[in-house]
């Protein structure tokens, strides 16, 4: 078989990187998670002491002297800026707010949709993010668009940042993401949309379970129809 593209897009908090990881653990291909690309980038400018409102021109002259790249573990993909190993800090929400101010950059998506693009080419991927069925895979044999209520969304990125031990308040998760799904939304390069083909799955009430079953069901029938 020919390597298989399969692209999960979606707003945040829906579940994309733990419900992709999951099926792609299933199938045996390699999950890439693009966010943790943006989160870098948005890392690096907050160390950098940048206002990533306000500073897209810094933002773009900073990735001619940024490395971005991702290693797999046995728990999980990690990721590499500038050879130091920041999978961990990344996930602080201030990062989350960094990474969509820097995603609007149009040098940083070039960037990194690059590096995705050539990812995709070496194995078969699943492949999570914003624009990866109507961007950066165009041409994908699958692509996923998954999406909940904003407050479901919310409940489960709180949830999440609690189990990790980190402080959360739940009116400002929500804040955060409605935010964030306005940004990646309206953005003029690559904007967050259902892509042309793409089936929807609203995971709106379900458990984790539940939501990787639907999933995989979905991409399991769509490959049969390939190998038909
Ligand atoms: O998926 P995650 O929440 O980790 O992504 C962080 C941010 O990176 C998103 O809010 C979005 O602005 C940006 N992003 C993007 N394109 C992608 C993946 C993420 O613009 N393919």
């Amino acid at each position: 078989m020919n390597t298989i593209q399969i692209s999960i897009d979606g707003p945040a908090g829906a579940g994309k990187s733990t419900i992709s990881k999951a099926a792609a653990r299933a199938l045996g291909f390699t999950y890439i998670d693009t966010g943790a690309m943006y989160r870098a980038v948005g890392l690096k400018a907050i160390r950098l002491g940048l206002d990533t409102k306000t500073d897209a021109d810094k933002i773009a002259s900073m990735m001619d002297d940024t490395d971005i790249d991702i290693r797999h573990a046995d728990d999980g993909q990690h990721i590499i800026l500038d050879g130091e190993d920041v999978t961990a800090q990344i996930r602080l929400p201030e990062v989350s707010i960094a990474a969509s101010d820097a995603s609007a950059v149009a040098a940083v998506r070039l960037k990194l949709v690059g590096l995705q693009r050539r990812l995709a080419e070496k194995d078969s991927v699943v492949m999570d993010g914003r624009d990866i069925g109507s961007f950066v895979l165009p041409d994908a044999q699958i692509k996923i668009y998954l999406t909940a209520t904003v407050e479901d969304r919310a409940k489960r990125r709180y949830d999440e940042l609690i189990e990790k031990g980190i402080a959360a308040n739940y009116d400002e998760v929500k804040a955060d993401i409605a935010y964030r799904d306005k940004n990646d939304a309206s953005r003029k390069i690559a904007p967050l949309k259902v892509p042309d083909g793409a089936i929807v799955l609203d995971t709106t009430g379900n458990t984790l379970e539940q939501s990787i079953a639907l999933m995989l069901g979905t991409i399991k029938e769509r490959l049969r129809c390939f190998s038909e």
